[in-house]
This record gives C-alpha cells, sequence and structure tokens, in this order.
C-alpha cells in the first residue's frame, strides 16, 4: 500500500477543477526585511508560469498546517522549525478547500528550489505582489491575505478570574487550577482557533495565537511552559495585565490583542488601551471543545 499523497483533480460542486483530492494548502512566509516568499510554478503544472505560493494536495489525514509547512520544505527547501504560522484562511468550496497558512520567519531562511514543480522562487514586497502575474485564485485572495500579514493574535489571560468562574473547587488548589488552565491554553497551538469566536472578523480565519497567562497570589508558582508565557503578577493581577496590554499594543500595534477576564473595571482599562475583551465563559467552551 501506498500513501494517500492526495494527488488528483477534484471537480468541486460549483464545476471548477481543483488539484488535491483531500484539498490543498500553501505557505504564505513573510520575513519583514524582505517581503513575501512568491513561487513560480513549473510550466507542466496546473496553472503553470503564475505565481504563486509553495503549496499542493493535502495528504489523507494531514492539517492544512501540516501541508503547507510540508510543501514548503519540499519545493522550497524551508525548515518548518524557522517559521511562525500566525493564522490561515480557507476557501471552502464543499468538496475541497484551500487553506492559506500565513506565517513569520524566526531566523532568516535560505530558499531554494528544491524541486521540478518550482521555477523560481522570489522575496517580493507586498506593493509589488499585484505587479507579477499571479495564479488567478492568489490573486483573488491577496487583498484579504495582505491585511492579516505579519499580525499576531495575542491572547492576554486573566487566570484567577477565568478559573474563579467556576464553581469547581479551584479554591482548594488555585495553583493546581491554573497550572489546568495552561496545560488547555497549550493545547490550541494544534488546531488553533476561530477568529470569530475571539472577536477578530473574518469567518474564514484561523489563529494560533500567542498566550500570555497573567496568575497572581496563590498560583504565582505557575511557570511558562511551549506556547503559553505565564506572567506573575508582582502585585495586583489587574496592573500585570495592563502592563502587559500596553506592551504588546506598543511593540507591535497591528497584532490582534485580547484579553479574557469578566472583571468590569479592568475591562475598561484594557479596552481604553486599545484591546477587544472576551469573558471567561467564551474562553471556556472554546477549551472545552464546546
Ligand atoms: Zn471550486
Amino acid at each position: 500500500m501506498g500513501r494517500d499523497d492526495g494527488n488528483g483533480f477534484v471537480r468541486c460542486s460549483f464545476g471548477h477543477l481543483h488539484w488535491g483530492l483531500h484539498g490543498a494548502a500553501g505557505l504564505l512566509l513573510i520575513d519583514p526585511e524582505r517581503g513575501v516568499l512568491l513561487q513560480r510554478r513549473a510550466w507542466w503544472v496546473h496553472h503553470g508560469r503564475t505565481w504563486a505560493l509553495p503549496g499542493g494536495a493535502l495528504e489523507a489525514g494531514e492539517s492544512p498546517r501540516e501541508a503547507a509547512t510540508r510543501e514548503a520544505r519540499e519545493e522550497a527547501a524551508i525548515a518548518p522549525e524557522l517559521v511562525r504560522p500566525t493564522a490561515s484562511s480557507t476557501v471552502d468550496h464543499v468538496d475541497w478547500s484551500y487553506t492559506t497558512v500565513l506565517a513569520t520567519v524566526l531566523r532568516p531562511v535560505n530558499e531554494r528550489v528544491a524541486n521540478s514543480e518550482s521555477a523560481e522562487l522570489r522575496w517580493v514586497p507586498p506593493d509589488e505582489v499585484g505587479k507579477l502575474p499571479l495564479h488567478r485564485d492568489f490573486a483573488l485572495a491577496w487583498p484579504a491575505l495582505r491585511e492579516e500579514l505579519g499580525r499576531e493574535l495575542v491572547l492576554v489571560v486573566d487566570a484567577a478570574n477565568v478559573v474563579g468562574s467556576r464553581p469547581d473547587g479551584w479554591w482548594r488548589d488555585r495553583e493546581g487550577a491554573a497550572e489546568r488552565l495552561r496545560g488547555k491554553l497549550a493545547a490550541l497551538e494544534k488546531n488553533g482557533v476561530r477568529g470569530t469566536d475571539f472577536e477578530v472578523p473574518g469567518d474564514a480565519w484561523t489563529w494560533w495565537p500567542r498566550v500570555v497567562l497573567v496568575v497572581e497570589g496563590q498560583a504565582r508558582g505557575v511557570v511558562s511552559v511551549d506556547n503559553v508565557e505565564v506572567v506573575q503578577a508582582e502585585t495586583d493581577g489587574d496592573s500585570a495585565i495592563v502592563r502587559v496590554v500596553k506592551e504588546a499594543r506598543a511593540s507591535r500595534p497591528e497584532d490582534h490583542v485580547v484579553v479574557v477576564t469578566a472583571d468590569r473595571e479592568l475591562r475598561s482599562r484594557v479596552r481604553a488601551e486599545g484591546a477587544a475583551v472576551l469573558g471567561p465563559g467564551a474562553l471556556l467552551r472554546v477549551l472545552d471543545g464546546g
């Protein structure tokens, strides 16, 4: 038995012909110094000679994020550990879909044409993308993709307020409750979150948030793990949360910053700093898969 690599054409419900039996995905990689990485497709592939993204068909059981990073490695020699996926946008044609995975370089990457589906790779400043002969579907998607290029969803979680919102005995073990919350937040990195569940507009968008968990009092022993930065409040949690929001807004004003708390005074303080606000119940529904 060979692997199900998903190679093949699909006729979608709208009558289009698309590549990828399980759908397809591409990587939109940005290097703030150089622009976005585009690929000119070999003449013999579907829509050959046009400019688009490294990408291709999903293999059976593969997520779009996995497929996009795998294809970028196969076609452009991009090492997955050098890029951080931030968000994705899906065009859904019922029996076929295409997901564009937006990612930012963590360190400069040395791309090179690595297989025969790619004819040329080029870093293109965002302003100049529209001047190239683009693949039809990429040309249609580009304006909306550009809006979110290089932006992150930053989730700032008021641990005491979130764990306190449920009467499950958390007060007997505040540190344990905060650790369980941290574990669930870390797990968001697998599938990401729908932007619309976190006050970020756009039905088609999924985000892999940068999570900051602010702990105080008896939960101060909780430490950072992969994908969750834990901030230990020196005095009160509210001031620490406002400070985290201010720093995030000052260093990267383009990001979407969302604070999770039910505290009314804190809500108005962080809104004044330009953050959006979400209630603990809404976060817990996402974390518990409800
Ligand atoms: Zn279609």
